[in-house]
């Protein structure tokens, strides 16, 4: 615009211009202007998006594409891994924390290098990072992480004249198959991690359901002597015992209860009804 439109470039800046620039302008200029504007942005938003030690994408950027996948392949496979370094504490506090900065480097320039284009890793905090990898079942996933965690394990660190390698644990899960919600599949690949870590470190773990950890839960179930309430009012389509019945019963016993638990069975994904009769791969939730 001409240079005397005073108002009008005050209006356009505030309105949320980047720029107002004053008319006739050579090609050349507005090229330049317009592609440092564009490289400043571009700057900005990766700022944003990534950690500033690994370069990777931080957890608010990871929440994001896990949700651009799955609207844009709403049917579409997707393992989700969380690796975590094993003893990490212990090459911070005998190498120094400048070397535990470089060995978190080197696993994050291992996941970008080594995993596929639309695979996301992410620094989740910590030493603990996820990778997304969409159009891979757990199986494949688990093969997927194991290379990476060979690779990693077999680079050699050097401090001074002191050798040593690092290993990491991880957990896989899946989506849809195990969950299609991100904090449940989050949970998962975790305590998957936990049994990889329980088992001696150094191993990439599927999730399954026995490494649900229910402590409390479990713990009540095998200290303390249960007494199960079978009602005979049942629901008549699942022909089990209907819980306000069982509780009503509960109610006139002639002995006294002192305390009560109730088992949820969240039943999630069952692919077929015959399998449901069979009990068979049926995925649960216990949940107290
Ligand atoms: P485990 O095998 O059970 O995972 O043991 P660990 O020692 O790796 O686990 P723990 O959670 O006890 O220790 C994690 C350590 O990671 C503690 C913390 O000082 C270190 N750490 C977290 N973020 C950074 C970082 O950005 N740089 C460095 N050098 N260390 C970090
Ligand atoms: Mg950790
Ligand atoms: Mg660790």
């Amino acid at each position: 615009s001409p240079e005397n439109q005073k108002q009008e470039k005050i209006e356009a800046l505030e309105l949320g211009a980047d720029d107002y620039i004053n008319y006739p302008i050579d090609p050349e200029e507005l090229r330049a202007i317009v592609t440092m504007r564009l490289n400043k942005f571009r700057e900005f938003y990766l700022m944003s998006v990534t950690d500033d030690l690994t370069r990777l994408y931080n957890r608010k950027e990871f929440i994001k594409k896990f949700n651009e996948e799955v609207a844009h392949f709403p049917e579409g496979t997707i393992s989700l891994a969380i690796i975590d370094i094993d003893h990490f504490k212990g090459v911070n506090d005998i190498y120094g924390h400048v070397t535990g900065d470089l060995v978190l480097m080197k696993l994050a320039e291992l996941m970008q290098e080594r995993t596929c284009s639309n695979f996301s890793p992410a620094r989740f905090g910590g030493e603990e990072f996820v990778i997304l990898m969409p159009g891979l079942n757990m199986n494949s996933g688990k093969a997927m992480i194991e290379g990476l965690l060979n690779e990693f394990s077999s680079i050699p660190f050097k401090v001074k004249d002191k050798k040593f390698n690092v290993t990491f644990s991880a957990g896989i899960s899946e989506y849809p198959l195990l969950s299609n919600n991100l904090s449940e599949l989050l949970s998962r690949a975790d305590q998957a991690l936990y049994a990889a870590k329980e088992d001696g470190r150094s191993r990439v773990y599927i999730f399954s359901s026995t490494m649900v950890r229910n402590d409390k839960f479990w713990q009540y179930m095998t200290s303390k002597k249960t007494v199960f309430i079978n009602s005979q009012f049942q629901d008549t389509t699942t022909r089990l015992p209907y819980l306000p019945l069982v509780l009503e019963q509960i109610i006139n016993l002639t002995y006294e209860v002192k305390s009560l638990g109730v088992l949820l069975l969240d039943t999630t994904f069952v692919k077929k009804a015959e399998e449901m009769m069979n009990y068979k791969n049926i995925h649960y939730d216990i949940k107290n």
